[in-house]
């Protein structure tokens, strides 16, 4: 039998099938790739298991084009968020309005004045471009803004209060999303940790006994991820701040999420304010950029203007801070909460948490028919009301009314489990993948976040399913 022979390299860069690879890719590309698929049919060729047509300039060609094609496919992917967290820490957290999409534009395209004050020709300071702003939104007196709220806990405390001790309540030691928990935090920042009260229970006299000549700040954080209830105790912040100052102690806040108006006006659940917190004595707040606020990731660090400056001298500071896309983006935000009347309309965040129930009902009702012919047997598809969540952190048990798509496979108890795995799976690899979340043995698609309705649409035709 004679036996088949590859193409060889040179004969294939120069074939017709290959030319559209080659202008599209490059030939250092082509190359590579061609060679790795030559390599790995030697064998097979030469134990005669593929075909002439197998290995023609044609087929290979195409191989390879899919190869590259894969390749030079972006990691970073859109996705439809339709799991019923709005504020979802792997997706993303909040999605960027209009106006910050084209700051984020401009600072990516052309010189800036990051560090330069045009008004006096000299160099400036990245954190005066939105100092304004805060004061005017928080009543803070100064302003520095880092990566994100982790780095803001950590700058704040290494700055505030290094070899010394930070009172904190026993209650108030979390962990957040895995790696951030305050007791770690604190110890990289170089604060002795002295816990006081108890998990459920604090009480301004815990906090009294525990100040020492040693003492060097008192912390709060924000609950953020849990809920203590029942036989519960806290001391309010203005009772807390009124204590360290009378031992000439700062008053630090961690909020987290760090709303800047009151959510209740917008019929969601009550979330402390960055400015109620500093009303009430904190001398510091951190709170995230991109939690409800709505913003980009950042972490800020606002109130009194001798501590922030000190904070401003760590050389920690240098390693922690935004890059100016960041900047240009936050500023884009915070200018559109000077109009709290359409904040509403034009911050998605915000837009998505107040998206009415019958609103979202009503979609999935209308999609419904479209899942059922997709889907077909042995799935069924209802329309129906369900809980989503503001998520990172906020409000951890309050559910935000919503409606989704409750797909349900009709089968044995014993295979539900594989077939919403494999539906699970197939959406994920969707050209958007869509992401819903499995309860209940249904997969449930929550639609408060389905806003580009055509192009989830129009690659449902393309959903394979095999259980
Ligand atoms: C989310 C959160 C953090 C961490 O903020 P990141 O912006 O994710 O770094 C810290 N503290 C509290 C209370 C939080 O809720």
């Amino acid at each position: 039998m004679m036996s088949l022979r590859l193409p060889s390299i040179d004969g294939l860069l120069r074939h017709p099938a290959c030319l559209p690879l080659l202008e599209r890719h490059g030939r250092e590309s082509l190359l590579a790739s061609l060679r790795q698929l030559l390599d790995e049919l030697r064998s097979s060729v030469l134990t005669g298991q593929l075909s002439a047509v197998e290995i023609s300039p044609e087929v290979l060609a195409g191989r390879v084009g899919e190869r590259l094609a894969q390749q030079q496919r972006s990691q970073v992917r859109r996705v439809f968020n339709l799991t019923g967290t709005v504020l979802h820490t792997n997706l993303g957290r909040a999605l960027l309005p209009d106006e910050a999409i084209e700051a984020v534009q401009m600072a990516a395209r052309y010189p800036l004045n990051l560090e330069f004050d045009l008004a006096s020709g000299k160099r400036g300071d990245r954190d005066d471009l939105i100092e304004g702003l805060i004061r005017e939104l928080t009543g803070a007196e100064a302003v520095t803004v880092v990566n994100n709220n982790a780095a803001a806990v950590l700058l704040t405390l290494n700055s505030l209060g290094a070899r010394k001790e930070g009172i904190i309540s026993r209650g108030e030691l979390i962990e957040i999303g895995g790696a951030f928990r305050i007791p770690d935090i604190m110890a990289r920042a170089g604060v002795r940790l002295h816990e006081v009260g108890t998990t459920n229970r604090t009480h301004a006299r815990d906090y009294e006994a525990a100040i020492s000549p040693r003492s060097g700040l008192i912390m709060r954080v924000h609950a953020s991820n849990y809920s203590i209830e029942g036989f519960t105790a806290r001391v309010p912040t203005a009772e807390l701040a009124e204590l360290a100052h009378r031992h000439g102690l700062p008053l630090l806040e961690d909020l987290g999420s760090g709303s800047l108006l009151d959510l209740t006006r917008w019929g969601l659940p009550a979330e402390p304010t960055v400015r109620q917190a500093l009303l009430d004595g904190a001398d510091i707040v951190t709170f995230s950029g991109d939690k409800l606020l709505g913003g980009p990731q950042a972490g800020l660090i606002v109130g009194r203007k001798e501590l922030i400056a000190k904070i401003k001298k760590n050389p920690l500071k240098r390693a922690l801070r935004v890059d100016k896309l960041t900047l240009a983006a936050l500023e884009a935000v915070l200018g559109l909460y000077r109009d709290p009347d359409r904040l509403a309309e034009r911050l998605p965040s915000l837009r998505l948490l107040t998206r009415p129930q019958a609103d979202i009902l009503a979609q999935a009702q209308r999609l419904q028919p479209l899942l059922v012919q997709t889907l077909g047997e042995p799935w069924s598809v209802s329309a129906i009301p369900a809980l989503g969540m503001i998520g990172s952190g906020s409000q951890p048990v309050a559910r935000l009314p919503s409606a989704a798509l409750c797909l349900r496979p009709q089968v044995s108890k014993r295979l539900r489990g594989r077939y919403l795995l494999s539906l699970e799976a197939a959406l994920r690899t969707l050209p958007i993948p869509v992401l819903g979340r499995i309860d209940d043995d249904a997969l449930w698609l929550d639609l408060r976040q389905l806003d580009d309705e055509p192009a989830w649409q129009a690659q449902l035709a393309q959903l394979q399913v095999d259980p």
